[in-house]
């Protein structure tokens, strides 16, 4: 069904301390292709004690994973990293069966997440300390880094594999051990990656992949004194209910959340650019990324001739399968995700706005929606207010910077923005004017390894990738030596 070459990267299982665990092997959760909803497999629902089990054998290996050098890290990262490459058609394949989006956006996600492995790898050498002049001349001050123990993840559907090496490659460049949730929809791409980690040489219990219930799994891993920080991408109001929970035993943080992306178009703009740009931000992965322009604003001069642009561009999307050839846009994950599009699709039109393009669901299934633009939206609208996650572009019309600005900034999210402009001086104040994470200037596509991703506000906090990424997996340790004579 699959059409592996190596049928082995496909597991129904957990891994848990470095074994193929099926769990009790009474509970298990069913995993369907968004698609077409055919059954793909399953993966074992872990009970609390087998939760607590993989936390003690992540404890157990962190007491030796910790005192290997950076180039023995960096020796196995590395290694991880081409052999996804090698295997990186079977990884796509899996990922496209699990989460729907076309297979070429799939083989770029593999590129993607491999690109951490590679980058944090290089990383594991570089983790460098301090030395600062002391006050006093018999005292000499250094700062040593140190991993922060034994780590958990919880991830979410829309990356499979981006979401994991994000948070595990710099997790063991530092040193720590990892206990990672994967989304119920997508837990077959997390494993396929431990397969491929074992051969890398990983040791067992420096990463476990937990399946099954999410608050069960959620509630051991933030209970326990030995896991010492939780990194987590989802939700914003799924990240205060961690982030609540976590405080009673004070562990560190680092809050992937949600976004609500302004894309602005000024007069000045290069129109070819922020056309391209606006269906690369927009589209890719059929709408459900965190950082996906959610709310368009354009400035009254372009107006007419940017939606004529991007409403021609979006008609010729092809939608369907994504292992089908040329397809473009795929399924909404699942039935609850497409019922939210069509709510907010809904209430804009109810409200005003004028429907350019699509507007309604497409036949290629139950769970595809049309790409679809609207003009004339506006914040009375839901959809101005919430993630859209979908192939849903909401224009507004503006007339001058300070009213784009305002507009851009009326939310609690704060994770990217866009902005189009040829003007340098303008580039320099909006960027500056913008309550955001990330900031894309003449740039629709901004997720690289090498830059630190993360968001403000409501959009949490923590930084992902970069040298930056290193720091939420390491602690600064201040030593002062007295008495040196
Ligand atoms: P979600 O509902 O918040 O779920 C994310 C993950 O958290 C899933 O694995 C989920 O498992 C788990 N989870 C939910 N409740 C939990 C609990 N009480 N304890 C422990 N784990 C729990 O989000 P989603 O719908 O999967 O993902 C979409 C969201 O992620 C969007 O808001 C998007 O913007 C955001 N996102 C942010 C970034 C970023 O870098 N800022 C990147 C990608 C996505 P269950 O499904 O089993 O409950």
């Amino acid at each position: 069904m699959l059409n592996l070459q190596r049928t082995d990267l496909f597991r129904e299982a957990a891994y848990v301390g470095g074994e193929w665990s099926a769990g009790s092997g009474d509970s298990w959760q069913t995993i369907h292709n968004p698609a077409d909803g055919e059954r793909l497999g399953r993966v074992p629902c872990l009970t609390r004690a087998q939760v607590a089990d993989a936390i003690r054998a992540a404890d157990k290996a962190f007491a030796e994973y910790r005192q290997w050098t950076g180039k023995a890290k960096a020796a196995v990262l590395q290694r991880w990293a081409a052999l996804m490459q090698e295997h990186k058609a079977d990884l796509a394949r899996i990922m496209t069966a699990e989460q729907g989006k076309p297979y070429a956006e799939a083989m770029g996600e593999i590129d993607y997440a491999s690109s951490f492995l590679e980058w944090f790898g290089e990383e594991a050498k570089r983790i460098y300390g301090e030395t600062i002049p002391a006050p006093r001349g018999t005292q000499r001050i250094t700062v040593i880094r140190q991993p922060v123990g034994v780590c958990a993840a919880i991830t979410p559907w829309n990356f499979p594999s981006g979401m994991v090496t994000r948070k595990v490659a710099p997790a063991l460049a530092a040193g720590c051990t990892v206990l990672l949730k994967p989304a119920p929809q997508t837990p077959f791409s997390a494993l396929a990656l431990c397969v491929l980690a074992e051969e890398a040489g990983l040791p067992k219990g420096a990463l476990s992949i937990l399946t099954g219930n999410a608050e069960d799994i959620g509630a051991e891993l933030i209970e326990s004194e030995t896991v010492r920080k939780l990194s987590f991408t989802g939700s914003t109001a799924v990240g205060k209910k961690l982030m609540a929970a976590c405080a009673g035993t004070m562990k560190k943080l680092s809050l992937e959340l949600g976004g609500n992306a302004p894309f602005i178009v000024f007069d000045d703009a290069n129109l070819d650019a922020a056309v391209q740009g606006a269906l690369a931000s927009k589209f890719r992965n059929g709408g459900q990324t965190c950082v996906c322009a959610n709310r368009f604003f354009v400035q009254a001069g372009i107006y007419d001739s940017f939606v004529e642009r991007l409403t021609k561009a979006v008609i010729s999307m092809r939608v369907g399968r994504g292992t089908d050839h040329g397809v473009t846009l795929g399924p909404l994950i699942d039935d609850a995700a497409f019922r939210k599009v069509e709510r907010l699709v809904d209430d804009a039109r109810a409200k005003g706005a004028q429907v350019r393009a699509g507007g309604q669901p497409h036949s290629a299934g139950p769970r595809f929606y049309t790409p679809t633009v609207l003009t004339e939206v506006d914040y009375s609208m839901s959809i101005m207010h919430e993630e859209i996650f979908g192939p849903v572009a909401a224009i507004t019309r503006f007339t001058d910077e300070a009213e784009a600005i305002t507009l851009a900034n009326t939310t609690r999210y704060g994770l990217a923005a866009y902005f189009y402009t040829s003007d340098l001086n303008r580039s320099i104040r909006v960027t500056e004017a913008l309550d955001y994470g990330i900031v894309g200037l003449n740039e629709g596509a901004i997720s690289t390894e090498v830059a630190p991703f993360g968001g403000i506000k409501e959009s949490g906090f923590g930084k992902e990738g970069s040298r930056h990424g290193i720091d939420e997996y390491s602690e600064r340790k201040y030593v002062c030596v007295g008495n040196v004579s």
